[in-house]
């Protein structure tokens, strides 16, 4: 199977990476049954979850030029359980946005605060973060959500697990209700399934 049914400009971006061939996870939320839809996934790391939320947010992501829409608030919002995993989603977004004109901001604790907040000043259309510092971000008004399309919730059952819950639900609570909600984990324990219930519209469930 190829890649097929996706924008150009990320087509364009997984042949320079010489990615030819959807993964498991991948092809699943590619899936015409998905589309638009929110998403329950258990992905584990190593499964390209990463590229899979990626495409899954095109829809909301671009605009009819087929490029990132203009927006100087985030489209999207990638919330992660910890520095590393976020650092990583961000240069996994750089190369598939990065052609089509995506600005990425990353949030995350320990890093200079100062610094993400003239980043999100200057205007992102992603934002990836962990949870402390993006619910900071936004008590000092520094993160706007209100134009927000797609929230991703990566690793979720680690951000529960890691204490994350109240913050995850402090920052859900500020985005809008049209919103799509794509939650990926590992593992479905029964406090997963009531996050998905309670921040969620008729998710599909994918299992890989
Ligand atoms: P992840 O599960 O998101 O951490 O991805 C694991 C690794 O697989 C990353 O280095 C990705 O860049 C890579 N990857 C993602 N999608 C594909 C694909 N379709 N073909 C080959 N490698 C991929």
């Amino acid at each position: 199977m190829t890649f097929a049914n996706i924008p150009p400009v990320l087509g364009d971006a997984l042949n320079a990476r010489g990615y030819a061939e959807p993964t498991e996870v991948q092809a699943a939320v590619l899936q015409p049954e998905a589309n638009g839809r929110d998403l329950i996934v258990s992905a584990q790391t190593g499964s390209g979850k990463t590229v899979a939320f990626g495409l899954a947010m095109a829809e909301e992501m671009l605009g009819e030029n087929g490029r990132v829409a203009h927006s100087d608030t985030p489209l999207a919002l990638i919330i992660a359980p910890t520095r590393e995993l976020a650092l990583q989603v961000s240069r996994e977004l750089e190369w598939l946005y990065g052609e089509a004109g995506a600005r990425i901001a990353t949030c995350v604790g320990g890093m200079d605060a100062s610094r993400e907040r003239r980043a999100l000043r200057r205007g992102a259309q992603i934002v990836v973060g962990t949870p402390g510092r993006l619910r900071d971000h936004i008590e000092r008004k520094a993160l706007d959500l209100s134009t927000l399309r797609t929230a991703v919730l990566d690793e979720a059952d680690e951000m529960l697990d890691m204490g994350f819950r109240e913050d995850l639900e402090a920052i859900l609570d500020m985005t809008p209700d049209g919103r799509r909600t794509l939650l990926f984990s590992a593992t479905m324990p029964k406090q997963i399934v009531q996050l998905a219930r309670r921040y969620q519209n008729d998710a599909l469930r994918i299992t890989t």
